[in-house]
């Protein structure tokens, strides 16, 4: 049978009492002033930072009101000490909070104080890399934390904090289980010949398998929708210069963060925005206008929408209903092929649309960036294209790396099905994609990937 790791930790097999050799410590409150500033140490060495800080370990989980003081002495603030022993606090290891007020100055003499005191400054994500080494949280939850400050909508953060609660790791780990026991009936097989394994057993293997399948495509299911409220939809607004392209953008972020001009050719940038539709974040990108020009600096703006329309999800190319001019069919042929396009005709209000402009393959809407006609409907396509499905209850946050590690666990567990008459061969497919659902929540997570995931945190996390 395969080897079973039980803790978490890397390829070199970095231990949790490893993690805890170093005292960290962080300012974890945002910069700039506000009432209170936190500052985090954690480790091994946290008592002796608060003592020599605090002037004494305070009670433990008891706010203890003390004196902030310099190597000299001197006062730097008077505050709130928290002291957390291990294994009960964040990190898993002791973990002293000193609450002081959140002026920059205060915070970073404080800092410097506990740094002076014997810890090291954090590294982006540390705090929460140690809870993930010191098993207090699973991969996919410790992402969660990134997801939920970084939650750019209620339902993003509503979602993020489940995935925190474990929602989602609990069913990959369920799934895990039941590929372990699938992978233990059919290394038991190995060593026998076919016409000595039970038909029975036979038949529960596959009954196992289909099982499988179905709950890892459900899960599939779930997490893409996670994965569109985390990531969104980038679309690129196209059209002949004056179309209406900024008013548009404006109309759909609902505030002024385009150039409006009647001006043609001003739009000469980028401007991002991004809205929320039910959630779903959708990041516009307000191209320059397409069109053959001398002028260096609308060149580099024609260069750069080609680039951002090779990345996006879906582009809107819009016209002007008042305009005989559509866009340059030269420049549509283009196009990613299996970019999903919208045609958008703009300024219903002054001309009614005519549908017959509409090309096959693409949506052809109406609306005006004036009155707001058909604003709706061009919402609703974009939450379509994204791949969003109203969802009630129960969405958990996850990433385009759950899906595709989902995905690799499908397709392995497929080949195994293909290759149920032999063993062995199906006995290492199925090894594969119990080792796809394991870099899910890190049960087996190679050192690369949690550098990857934790480097993209904060420094304080
Ligand atoms: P862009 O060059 O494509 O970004 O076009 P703008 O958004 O700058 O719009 C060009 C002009 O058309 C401006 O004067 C807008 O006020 C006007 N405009 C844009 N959308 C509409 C619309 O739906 N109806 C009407 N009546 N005017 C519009």
């Amino acid at each position: 049978m395969a080897h079973q790791p039980n803790a978490r930790r890397g390829s070199e097999g970095e231990s949790p009492a490893l993690s805890a050799g170093e005292t960290i410590a962080a300012i974890a409150t945002p910069p700039g002033r506000g009432g209170i500033g936190v500052v985090r140490v954690s480790g091994r060495g946290a008592r002796a930072v608060v003592e020599a800080v605090a002037g004494r370990v305070p009670e433990a989980r008891r706010a203890t009101l003390c004196d902030f003081r310099s190597a000299s002495g001197d006062l730097i603030d008077r505050g709130i000490v928290l002291f957390f022993p291990r294994p009960h606090s964040y990190t898993g290891e002791d973990v002293v909070e000193l609450q002081a007020h959140g002026g920059p100055v205060v915070m970073q003499q404080l800092l410097a104080r506990c740094i002076e005191s014997g810890a090291r400054p954090a590294e982006p994500g540390e705090f929460t890399k140690r809870a993930f080494l010191n098993e207090r949280l699973d991969l996919a939850q410790a992402e969660s934390v990134a997801d939920l400050i970084d939650a750019s909508s209620t339902e993003a953060a509503r979602s993020a904090a489940r995935s925190l609660q474990g929602e989602f790791s609990r069913r990959v780990r369920a799934l895990a289980e039941a590929m372990l026991e699938l992978r233990m009936h059919v290394e038991a097989c190995i060593d026998f010949p076919e016409e000595e394994i039970d038909p029975a057993d036979r038949a529960a293997q596959d009954g196992m398998r289909r099982e499988l399948r179905a709950g890892i495509e459900a899960l599939i299911a779930d997490a893409r929708q996670g994965a569109v409220l985390r990531e969104g939809l980038t679309v690129v607004l196209v059209g002949r210069p004056n179309v209406g392209k900024s008013s548009l953008l404006n109309r759909l972020a609902g505030e002024d963060l385009a150039i409006v001009t009647p001006v043609p050719g001003t739009t000469r940038d980028y401007v991002r925005a991004t809205i929320a539709i039910e959630g779903v974040p959708i990041h516009l990108i307000d191209t320059a206008g397409l069109r053959h020009t001398d002028d260096e600096v609308e060149r580099i703006g024609v260069e750069r929408t080609w680039r951002a329309i090779e990345t996006a999800g879906a582009a809107l190319v819009i016209e002007s209903a008042t305009d005989a001019q559509v866009p340059d069919e030269e420049i549509l042929a283009r196009f990613p092929r299996k970019l999903p396009r919208a045609r958008v005709v703009n300024k219903v209000d002054l001309v009614p649309a005519n549908p017959s402009h509409a090309h096959p393959g693409e949506a052809f809407l109406a609306v005006s960036a004036v009155t707001g006609a058909g604003i709706a409907e061009l919402r609703a396509w974009l939450l379509e294209v994204a791949g969003w499905k109203p969802h009630g209850e129960g969405l958990f946050m996850a990433r385009q790396r759950h899906v595709d590690a989902l995905q690799a666990a499908a397709g392995h567990l497929q080949r195994a099905e293909d290759l149920s008459q032999q063993f062995d061969l199906q006995a290492e497919e199925l090894r594969l994609a119990h080792h796809s659902l394991g870099r899910i929540t890190g049960l087996v997570s190679a050192d690369d990937l949690l550098g990857e995931i934790f480097g993209r945190f904060c420094i304080g996390k």
